[in-house]
């Protein structure tokens, strides 16, 4: 058996961070991480943005100087036995730990009915598969208007593929923009060259030769050098419902990031964790809160007593468009829409009972702090109040 005093389980982005987290605090103490990838941790948002533009894998890698510590790859954790505090792998390796971090993460959904030529895109594995298909093949398929399918659809696109881009809603995004915006990107992505094919679901996924054939629920048939789906993610909570913790859509931290046992710590993907601006509790499946949360989960492990009280931001590029958000983004909800230039450029505030809930900072730059601001202070807001509050 392993003795460490911090056992990380996990290898993302959540996970380096609680490292780098516990080195600000403790520079001695044993770490081991433990991960299912092949690869070290690396920064996830350029596998669908920057890798299809100007930057190289190598950009990607977390450096691992100076922070000490075993990195196990290519093992999942499959036990955890909170009374004797041991992980075992699924390799049969026990690991005892004095404080545990799941930085799980989430497993992408799967389509009903399809085989393995489908690529769920989640990790660096599945953009080198993708990067070699594109090299060879003209013809994709991707499956889902939500961040993968939209990011993927425009990096293919942008490379000279050919792309179709299938999902069941009306348009891109459609959860999270308001109708209007919604359907300025489906036409934006058709001038970009993506066939759009809404309203559509998929009824199979079959390999055939180096092709694959898509055939959808209104009976059409794609033939793709390539297909990736992004149909959102589940969070990775066995380990913990297994262990006896409390697991609520994620597993359930206090502010202080713990899990129902004190010495076992949850962040980032998997983390179900009270926010303090929107006076709710939520998970978050975005970097800002794997870098940030992820860190201070390594702090309280190493002794510190930090409020987990960040709200954190997320950002995503269409084509040479881009925005930053904060907070609650859900077309349903109440909508103040302040463009400066109609869908181009502006600002759109998602209100619940007049309470500002999320702002959506279109290619609007350097005012993530002030929306922030907008929803930490719950003032009454209306169009008149919000036309205008925030610009670049
Ligand atoms: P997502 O943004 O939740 O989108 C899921 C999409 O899947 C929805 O748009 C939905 O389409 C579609 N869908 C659901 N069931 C389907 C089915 N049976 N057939 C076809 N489409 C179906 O999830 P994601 O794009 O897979 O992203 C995965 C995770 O990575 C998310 O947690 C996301 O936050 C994260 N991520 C974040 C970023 C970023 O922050 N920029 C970028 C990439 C990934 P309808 O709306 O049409 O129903």
């Amino acid at each position: 058996m392993k003795h460490c005093k911090y056992l990380i389980v996990g290898g993302g982005m959540t996970a380096d961070s609680a490292l780098r987290g516990i080195r600000k605090i403790d520079t001695g103490g044993t770490i081991a991480m433990i991960s299912d990838e092949r690869d070290p941790p690396y920064d996830r948002p350029p596998l669908s943005k920057s890798l299809w533009k100007d930057k190289g894998i190598e950009s990607i890698w977390r450096s691992p100087n100076g922070l000490n510590f075993d990195l196990v790859l290519g093992r999942k954790a499959v036990t955890l036995d909170v009374t004797e505090k041991t992980v075992t792998d699924d390799a049969g390796n026990q690991y005892a730990f004095e404080k545990l971090l799941l930085a799980t993460g989430g497993t992408a959904r799967h389509l009903p009915d399809a085989d393995e030529s489908v690529i769920y895109f989640r990790t660096a594995a599945d953009y080198r598969k993708l990067r070699a298909l594109s090299e060879r093949g003209s013809d994709f398929v991707v499956i889902g208007g939500g961040f993968i399918g939209s990011e993927v659809a425009a990096a293919l696109a942008m490379n000279g593929k050919r792309v179709a881009l299938l999902f069941p809603s009306g348009a891109i995004g459609s959860r999270v923009y308001p109708p209007a915006l919604a359907a300025f990107l489906n036409s934006y992505y058709q001038e970009k060259g993506v066939a759009l094919f809404v309203s559509e679901t998929v009824r199979s996924v079959r390999k055939k030769g180096n092709k694959t054939i898509v055939t959808t629920g209104n009976g059409k048939e794609f033939t793709a050098d390539g297909v990736v789906a992004g149909l959102g993610i589940e969070p990775n909570t066995a380990l913990a419902e297994q262990a006896g913790l409390k697991v609520d859509d994620g597993i359930v931290v206090d502010e202080l990031l713990r899990t129902s046992n004190p010495d076992i710590y949850a962040a980032g993907d998997v983390a179900n964790f009270y926010s303090a601006a929107l006076d709710k509790r939520m998970r978050v499946e975005h970097e800002d809160n794997a870098n940030v949360m992820g860190e201070m989960a390594g702090r309280n492990m190493a002794g510190q007593s930090d409020i987990y009280s960040h709200q954190p931001y997320f950002y995503s590029d269409l084509f040479d468009l881009g925005y930053e958000a904060v907070g609650e983004l859900d077309a349903g909800m109440d909508i103040v829409e302040d463009w400066q230039e109609p869908f181009r450029k502006g600002v759109v505030y998602y209100l619940r009972d007049g309470s500002v809930r999320g702002v959506l900072l279109w290619n609007t730059w350097g005012q993530v702090a002030a929306a922030t601001r907008l929803l930490a202070e719950k003032t009454p807001q209306s169009r008149a109040t919000l036309m205008g509050l925030i610009s670049d």
